[in-house]
C-alpha cells in the first residue's frame, strides 16, 4: 500500500507508544489523587506541558490538553468570543477566513445561530491566499497600519468605543489550509490584529511538523494543534491560549486545566502529544525541505504528464507535504476508487468532506467552478515518504485519469 493521505491522519510513532504505555498500565493514577499513583500521573501531566510549552514558546499554564483540533478550535472561538462578549457587548463580530476547517467555520455559524454574533468571512484569493489588505479591511481597521504603535491590548476591556476593530470579538485564520495546503501569512494577519486590540487564533493543526510553531515568532493569541497529525494518537489536542485574553469554559464538572476544560485527564495521551511535538519538531526544518522537493518533483511531473490537470493552492506557499489537483473531465471519487484498486491511498479533499456530494467549501471560496471542483483529489506525505513511491503513484494517476475520462464517470 502507497499512504499518501497524512493530512488525514499518521501512525503513532514507536518512541510515543512507549513514552505513553506506563501511564496505560503501571503508573495508571488520576493526577487528581492525592497518593503516590496520582502524584505520578500528576507529574508526569505536567512533565508534559512543559515539553510542549517548550516548542511553543509559552508558559505551560497558557496551555489546555482537548481531546483534539476539533476541540481545541471550538474553545478557542466560543470561549474567547463568549468571555470578550461578557466583558463588553460591543463586541458581537467574528471575523474569520473563507477556507477555515468546519471546526472553525461551524463554530463561527453556532455563534451566530445561537448566540447571535455576527459573523464575517475575510475572502481569499484564487490561490488560497488572505490578502492582509483584506483582512485588515473587515476587521474595521482599513488604516490599521496607522493604528497606533503597539496597539491596544487584547486582554483590557475598551469601554465600547468605536474605534476600528473594538466591535470585534475573535478573529481567527488557519494556518495551513487542509485540503489544498495555501500558506497564510500569520506574522502578518496576527500583527494587524494585533493593533487593533483583537485576540487573533489560528488553526495549526495541519502546520504542526512542518512549520515554526513559536507563538511569540508568529504573535498569535491563541493556536490550535491535534496529536493525530503529528505521530500521536487520534483524540488528543493542545490549545495554546495567552494569559491575558480571556476564555469562557465549554465543559465544566472538576475543575481540571485549570477550570477551563474540566474532566480526568487523559495522561497518557498528553504523553503522547508531548512526545510526538518534540520529536517532529527535532526533525522539523530538515523533513520540510526534503519532502517540500519531492512535492514539487510530483507537481511538475503531474502537469507535465496530464495536461488537463490544474493544481489548486498556491504553488510555492504551501505545505510540504500536500499536492492537491482538479482532474476535469473527471470525477474525484471515481478518480479515488480507481487508485484504491492499485493500492494507492489520497483523498478527494478533505477527510471531513469526503463522502458529501457539496463540492469543497475552500475551492468554491477559491471561485473554482462547482463541476470541476468535484474532480479535486488531494495527496499529503509524510516525513518518511518514499521517492519510488511517488513515481509510482504518478504513473497509476495517469492511468486512472485516462481510465475514467474515458467512461466519462
Ligand atoms: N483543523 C484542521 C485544519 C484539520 O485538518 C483538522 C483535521 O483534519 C482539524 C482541525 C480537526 O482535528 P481533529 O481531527 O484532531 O479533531
Amino acid at each position: 500500500m502507497i499512504f499518501l493521505d497524512a493530512a488525514a491522519t499518521t501512525p503513532v510513532r514507536r518512541e510515543v507508544i512507549e513514552a505513553m504505555f506506563p501511564y496505560l498500565t503501571n503508573q495508571f493514577g488520576n493526577p487528581s489523587s492525592h497518593h503516590e499513583l496520582g502524584q505520578l500521573a500528576a507529574k508526569a501531566l505536567a512533565a508534559a506541558r512543559e515539553q510542549c510549552a517548550a516548542v511553543l514558546g509559552c508558559h505551560a499554564e497558557e496551555l489546555i490538553f482537548t481531546s483534539g483540533g476539533t476541540e481545541a478550535d471550538n474553545l478557542a472561538l466560543k470561549g474567547i468570543a463568549l468571555a470578550r462578549r461578557a466583558a463588553n457587548p460591543a463586541r458581537n463580530r467574528v471575523v474569520i477566513s473563507a477556507i477555515e476547517h468546519p471546526a472553525i467555520a461551524d463554530s463561527a455559524d453556532y455563534l451566530s445561530r445561537v448566540h447571535g454574533f455576527v459573523v464575517e468571512l475575510v475572502p481569499v484569493g484564487p490561490d488560497g491566499v488572505v490578502d492582509p489588505a483584506e483582512f485588515a479591511a473587515v476587521l474595521g481597521g482599513a488604516g490599521a497600519g496607522s493604528a497606533g504603535a503597539g496597539g491596544a491590548s487584547v486582554g483590557e476591556d475598551d469601554g465600547g468605543t468605536q474605534a476600528p476593530g473594538a466591535d470585534v470579538a475573535i478573529a481567527s485564520v488557519m494556518y495551513a489550509n487542509n485540503e489544498v495546503g495555501t500558506l497564510q501569512d500569520i506574522p502578518v494577519l496576527a500583527g494587524i490584529a494585533r493593533s487593533l486590540g483583537v485576540p487573533f487564533h489560528s488553526d495549526a493543526v495541519q502546520a504542526a511538523g512542518w512549520l515554526e510553531l513559536d507563538v511569540n515568532v508568529l504573535g498569535v493569541d491563541a493556536l490550535s494543534i491535534s496529536g493525530h497529525k503529528l505521530g500521536a494518537p487520534k483524540g488528543v489536542g493542545l490549545l495554546y491560549v495567552k494569559g491575558s485574553v480571556p476564555l469562557e469554559p465549554l465543559i465544566h464538572g472538576g475543575g481540571q486545566e485549570g477550570s477551563i476544560r474540566s474532566g480526568t485527564e487523559n495522561v497518557a495521551f498528553a504523553v503522547a502529544l508531548a512526545t510526538a511535538l518534540r520529536l517532529s519538531e527535532a526533525g522539523r526544518a530538515e523533513s520540510a525541505v526534503r519532502v517540500a522537493a519531492l512535492r514539487d518533483g510530483f507537481i511538475d511531473s503531474v502537469l507535465e504528464k496530464i495536461p488537463t490537470a490544474s493544481l489548486t493552492g498556491h504553488r510555492s506557499s504551501r505545505l510540504p507535504g500536500v499536492a492537491s489537483f482538479c482532474f476535469p473531465g473527471t470525477s474525484g471519487e471515481s478518480l479515488l476508487l480507481e487508485l484504491e484498486r492499485q493500492s494507492i491511498m489520497c483523498s478527494s479533499g478533505s477527510a471531513c468532506a469526503a463522502g458529501s456530494d457539496e463540492p469543497s467549501a475552500v475551492l468554491s471560496a477559491m471561485g473554482v467552478e462547482r463541476a470541476v471542483a468535484q474532480t479535486a483529489l488531494r495527496f499529503s506525505f509524510g516525513a518518511d515518504v518514499a521517492e519510488n513511491d511517488l513515481v509510482l503513484a504518478v504513473r497509476e494517476l495517469v492511468a486512472a485519469v485516462a481510465t475514467v475520462a474515458k467512461l466519462g464517470r
